[in-house]
């Protein structure tokens, strides 16, 4: 791990998630050649006016434009999407003036639905906005200011492809908060609720910290900014394959992080060949993918 460490009372649980997921920034495990390769080389199937919204996220994942656009992505079966929950999953409780954090959706053991989650901001592949568009999926955006805001408008057009993908806080420079005093941390928080405000229209009300560490003030702080969920995750994607908080594969629930990586910082590997490695895992291991927000 490249970052330093310093286990606060009351984050150990938090620290310990975050040392063994590699979070941005971290380094990526080896490119392996995979047997297939994305097949943007095959003219694109006609997608009927209208199959899109069969594909979107709580609908019938039977038909529809994912089913279509699957194989054109370098996938051997179409994306399947968990429907929208008839009720939100009971989370814990946010302590009095703290954002509330979560790691994981509390889904039934039985329901194997997963979410993805996209940080930082360094890569704008005009073909991932593409990929993204043709297989509805949707995405919960974490962006960081100083790497992002070069061009904005990539992510929002991200956010309103149609899938249902938003756009959350990430800090102005991604700092590690731990080793700052409250102050600090706040002026990052708060400082890029006004940078998405401005640009995006809304102020988030969702946050991730860099490297998943937080302390108290984090917490603080993001509620002062106007955040009211602090979120992590349970899986991280690297280039080929996922590390786990737990175990050896996804479990119901997991929130997903991924990066917004090019070749550069993928080993020669394009954000959209790591993304369908990762969607194959999904489909592999028998998971749907959930919208986020639905369930928060
Ligand atoms: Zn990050």
């Amino acid at each position: 791990m490249k970052y330093a460490r310093r286990p606060v009372a009351g984050t150990l649980v938090a620290g310990a998630l975050a040392l063994f997921l590699a979070g941005c920034g971290n380094s990526v495990d080896p490119i392996e050649r995979l047997g297939r390769k994305a097949t943007h080389d095959q003219p694109s199937p006609s997608v009927p006016s209208g199959a899109a919204a069969q594909g979107a996220p709580g609908a019938s994942p039977s038909a529809g434009a994912g089913e279509q656009a699957y194989r054109k992505w370098g996938l051997t079966a179409p994306v399947q999407y968990a429907p929208k929950p008839a009720q939100k999953p009971a989370l814990p409780p946010a302590a009095p003036g703290k954002a509330q954090v979560v790691d994981r959706i509390p889904v039934p053991a039985t329901e194997k639905v997963v979410f993805l989650t996209f940080d930082d901001g360094a890569e704008k592949d005009p073909e991932f906005l593409k990929m993204a568009a043709d297989l509805k999926l949707p995405i919960s955006m974490y962006l960081t200011d100083n790497v992002a805001s070069s061009d904005y408008g990539h992510f929002e057009k991200l956010r309103d492809n149609g899938s249902g993908s938003t756009v959350n806080n990430h800090t102005l420079t991604h700092p590690n908060l731990r080793t700052l005093p409250f102050a600090a941390q706040k002026k990052e928080i708060c400082g890029q609720q006004e940078r998405l405000e401005k640009r995006f229209g809304a102020k988030p009300t969702r946050f991730r910290p860099p490297f998943g560490n937080y302390n108290d003030d984090t917490l603080k702080a993001a509620a002062e900014c106007g955040i009211t969920q602090v979120v992590l995750w349970r899986a991280s994607m690297q280039i080929n394959n996922f590390q786990y908080a737990e175990g050896s594969g996804l479990k119901p629930g997991d929130i997903i992080l991924a990066h917004f990586r090019g070749p550069s910082e993928l080993k020669g590997a394009t954000e959209v060949q790591m993304t369908a490695r990762m969607l194959q895992s999904i489909q592999e291991q028998g998971f749907r993918i959930g919208r986020l927000e639905d369930y928060l």
